[in-house]
């Protein structure tokens, strides 16, 4: 079969693989996304609900995406954090970080994930130098100075200049390229869910913290007249899978004792999906002709919306690269690989270590963490460093 050549072939058309196929499709490049996924949003039912934070949203306008995402964007004006981590299931510290202390933007903007899908697959149908081939993935990959080779699902081979590796937490072209991965593993799931609930939720996004992770309640735009938020319940795993044995009113009841109270009564609305919750990050980003973005390169607990926008930023440095040094180059990678590693070791280091403080069963570790979510909040500069540092901007 004749060989097929592009400018970038992107492994994973995933949320962060279809971003960096618009990103550099509305660049120019000639790209071919590929994702063994049909190519039906709601054949790929992703009950998770995405919150995009402000320093992507420029990322977000230049890959022609914001035009379909803001009209639909919920937005995130206060992250709420509520320690209730005392005696009874109660609020006993409860600190509002304010977008307004930096900026008018709000922190960002939240989406389901389905609608995301929706439209970015719009998106890349409308670009004449993308290709986005669902139901295809990769299986086969050599790579050589010149370029990257590679052999699809149904026998097509394409050659690359760049080959990106989106394909998720269990990278299929991170292991054909032999690069590493360490995992740490907490014993922890997040069962995720839609609720509708009787107070507004005022844009605010919660996180409640007792024991064995936090209960993150998401502002969804109303429905039928009903407030609704999309939940992230991180705990034991085995809590999480008897959860998932629930009724929708025994869950509904569970979740508003668990969320103190927050929001008033949660109604269970919908389907609910169970994840394992992991950190894991790649020790390279780079290899010949090769650059990992997203889950391949590292995961970290749903903790402050940071996932994607960790694989946002991958794509924002990755972009930059490309300006200044040939496409698939050394000096490409290394470029990207030197300006983006040390970022990307240091958001996992500081969210594993958020999990871990959110997981605190014994009672003394959990009033030294409202103790300490006490000190940091009463100090403005330093709260203001802190809310800097969770949208990424310094
Ligand atoms: C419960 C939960 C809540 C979250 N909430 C947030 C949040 O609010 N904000 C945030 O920023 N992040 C959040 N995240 C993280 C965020 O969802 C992930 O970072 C993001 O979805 C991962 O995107 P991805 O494209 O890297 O991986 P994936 O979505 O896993 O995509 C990888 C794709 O690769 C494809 N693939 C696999 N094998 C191949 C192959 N051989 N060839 C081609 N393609 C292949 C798969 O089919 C898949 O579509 C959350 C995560 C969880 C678990």
């Amino acid at each position: 079969m004749e060989r097929t050549h592009c400018d970038i072939l992107i492994s994973g058309g995933g949320i962060a693989g279809m971003c960096a196929a618009a990103a550099f499709g509305s660049k120019g490049y000639s790209v071919i996304c590929v994702d063994p996924m049909p190519d039906n949003a709601a054949s790929k039912p992703d009950l998770r609900t995405t919150a995009f934070l402000q320093p992507s949203q420029a990322l977000l306008e230049a890959a022609g995406l914001w035009e379909g995402l803001g009209p639909i964007a919920a937005p995130l004006q206060v992250m709420r954090i509520v320690d209730a981590g005392g005696e009874n299931p109660e609020p006993r510290v409860v600190k509002d970080f304010d977008a307004a202390d930096l900026s008018d933007a709000p922190f960002g903007w939240n989406f389901t994930n389905m609608a995301i899908r929706k439209v970015a697959l719009a998106r890349l149908k409308a670009l004449p130098n993308v290709e986005f081939r669902a139901g295809t993935s990769t299986t086969r990959i050599m790579t050589r100075e010149s370029e990257a080779l590679v052999t699809l699902s149904d026998g097509s081979r394409i050659s690359a200049k760049l080959l990106i590796g989106a394909d998720g937490r269990h990278s299929p072209t991170r292991d054909a390229v032999g690069i590493d991965v360490k995992t740490t593993r907490y014993g922890q799931k997040a069962v995720v869910f839609c609720v509708s609930h009787d107070e507004p939720h005022g844009n605010v996004s919660t996180e409640v913290h007792r024991s064995g992770g936090p209960f993150t309640l998401v502002p969804l735009p109303d429905q039928n007249g009903k407030h609704r938020s999309a939940i992230v319940w991180m705990d034991h795993g085995p809590d999480c899978v008897a959860r998932m044995e629930l009724s929708d009113d025994e869950l509904s009841a569970a979740a508003t004792e668990r969320s103190a109270g927050i929001n008033g009564t949660l109604t269970v609305e919908g389907p609910r999906a169970v994840w394992p919750i992991i950190s894991q990050i790649a020790p390279r980003l780079t290899s010949e002709r090769t650059a990992l973005i997203a889950e391949a390169a590292h995961v970290v607990p749903p903790i402050g919306a940071q996932g994607l926008n960790m694989s946002l930023g991958d794509l924002r440095v990755l972009l930059e690269a490309t300006e200044k040094h040939d496409l698939g180059s050394r000096a490409m990678l290394d470029a990207y690989e030197k300006a983006r590693h040390p970022e990307v070791r240091l958001r996992v280091t500081g969210i594993d270590m958020l999990n871990r403080a959110s997981m605190a069963g014994a009672q003394g570790l959990r009033d030294m963490r409202a103790g300490m979510l006490n000190a940091f909040y009463a100090v403005g500069p330093v709260r203001k460093t802190l809310m800097k540092a969770g949208l990424g901007i310094r």
